[in-house]
């Protein structure tokens, strides 16, 4: 009997948003509105995106001594995550600075602070929630010397997934251990590299299954997604919304998959879940702010 439906390693910061009217060039300083806060990180949006569909959840991450720091504990403990794994100092918390235009165009900063201290030896001596968590997943805000320290420290029978954003090339060690690999299409892309011979997503499946995870999942935005493993490639529809804001559709899929392969679903059970909660998160402006509880999948 596991403790943990699903265990996030992974990154945590505070998003700092200013809109503004235009945004600021070389040289140039423009005001804006009021500075909006809010608890971020790609890691942080999957244990709480998890944690709203009722998966017992559990963060390994790191943040700063400091106010952004206890912010994000805070937003973690409020949507149920368990943060005995939060490790606190080294660095401060990490952040990225947002402004936004009236168009929505935006232009980043971030600064991962805590999140570049997140080490392997902090994988290690989390060994207790590895052996308690039937699902382990992880993102590439945080070292890739960490990511790779996770999959070493897998138990035997828990199933890892990994959403490689930021994406870059990855060791085989890694992609072998990935059930699934999700990405979506430009992440796709740069994982595959050169090996990106064809614009069809489902060309992409396949060949990144070529290269050594169990199985894939491509996320599609508005046209849903595709799944691959030995068994073929399956289309996953998408349900039709009215999209508002698509920031952390792709953390509150990829936890919700997570989530339901460790209840037992099939790869594609799984992703028509995870595509009726990604549709229900771009239908609220924000990130963690619009992922849905298990009665609002539901009602979709
Ligand atoms: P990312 O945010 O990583 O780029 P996507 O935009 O592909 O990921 O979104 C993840 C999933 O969320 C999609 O596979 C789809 O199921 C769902 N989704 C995203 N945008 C929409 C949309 N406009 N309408 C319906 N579902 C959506």
């Amino acid at each position: 009997m596991y403790d943990y439906d699903l265990l996030v390693v992974g990154s945590a910061n505070a998003d700092l948003v200013i809109a503004v009217e235009r945004r600021p060039g070389a040289g140039e300083t423009v005001l804006g509105g009021d500075l909006a806060v809010h608890p971020g990180g790609k890691g942080a949006n999957q244990a709480v995106a998890a944690a709203r569909l009722g998966a017992r959840t559990v963060l390994l991450a790191r943040v700063g001594d400091d106010a952004h720091g206890r912010l994000l504990l805070e937003s973690q403990r409020a949507a149920g995550v368990d943060t005995v794994g939060v490790l606190v100092g080294g660095a401060p918390t990490g952040v990225a600075l947002i402004t936004v235009d009236p168009s929505g165009d935006n232009s980043i900063v971030v600064s991962p602070g805590a999140n570049g201290k997140l080490t392997p030896g902090d994988v290690r001596a989390a060994a207790s929630l590895f052996q308690a968590s039937k699902v382990v997943s992880t993102q590439l805000e945080i070292p890739l010397e960490t990511v790779v320290e996770v999959v070493r420290n897998l138990s035997s029978e828990s199933r890892f997934v990994l959403n490689p954003s930021p994406p870059r090339p990855l060791p085989s060690e890694l992609l072998a251990a990935c059930d699934p690999l999700i990405v979506n299409e430009h992440e796709a892309k740069v994982v595959l590299g050169e090996s990106c011979v064809s614009d069809r997503p489902e060309d992409w499946a396949r060949l990144l299954l070529a290269k050594g995870p169990r199985s894939v999942v491509v996320t599609l935005g508005a046209e849903g997604a595709l799944v691959a493993s030995a068994d073929g490639v399956e289309r996953v529809p998408s349900v039709k919304v009215d999209a508002v804001d698509t920031t952390g559709a792709g953390d509150a899929f990829t936890a919700a998959l997570a989530f339901r392969l460790g209840a037992g679903a099939s790869l594609a059970e799984a992703a028509g879940y995870a595509a009726r909660v990604g549709a229900a998160a771009v239908t609220k402006e924000g990130a963690q702010v619009s992922f849905p509880t298990a009665e609002e999948v539901e009602a979709l």
